[in-house]
C-alpha cells in the first residue's frame, strides 16, 4: 500500500488537482484527460481492484458512484451525461492498482472501446 500512487495522492504526498474530498472518498482530474471533462473518484481506503472488493465495501462502491455522478452533473453534463468507467486487473487494462472510476463528459464517447 506504501508505494501506491493513488494512497500517496490521498496522503497529499504528491500533488493532485482535487475535484472533492471527504472522510471517505477523494476525486481529482486524471492527468491525461481523454475528454473534457474526466475525473477519477477514489476510495481512501486502499483497495487494489474491483475483484478485491469485499461484502463489507458494498456501501462505499455505491457511494463512490453516486459522488461520480453528482461531480459529473456538477460540472454541467447532467442533462448529456458521460460514462463511468472502472478498469480492472490485466484484461481491463487497469494501470494504476487502487479501485477508481474514471468519469468522462464533455463530448459524446464510442462505444465499444477498442
Ligand atoms: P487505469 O488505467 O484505469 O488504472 O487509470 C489510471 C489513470 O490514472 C490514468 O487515466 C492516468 O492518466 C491517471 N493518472 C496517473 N497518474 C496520475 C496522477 N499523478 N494524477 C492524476 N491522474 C493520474
Ligand atoms: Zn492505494
Amino acid at each position: 500500500m506504501n508505494d501506491c500512487l493513488f494512497c500517496k495522492i490521498i496522503a497529499g504526498e504528491i500533488p493532485c488537482n482535487k475535484v472533492y474530498e471527504d472522510d471517505e472518498i477523494c476525486a481529482f482530474h486524471d492527468i491525461s484527460p481523454q475528454a473534457p471533462v474526466h475525473f477519477l473518484v477514489v476510495p481512501k481506503k486502499h483497495i487494489p481492484t474491483l475483484m478485491d472488493a469485499k461484502g463489507e465495501d458494498a456501501a462505499l462502491l455505491g457511494k463512490l458512484l453516486y459522488k461520480a455522478q453528482e461531480l459529473l452533473a456538477a460540472r454541467g453534463c447532467a442533462e448529456k451525461g458521460g460514462r463511468f468507467v472502472i478498469n480492472c486487473k490485466e484484461d481491463g487494462m487497469q494501470t494504476v492498482s487502487h479501485i477508481h472510476i474514471h468519469v468522462l463528459g464533455g463530448r459524446p464517447l464510442l462505444w465499444p472501446p477498442g
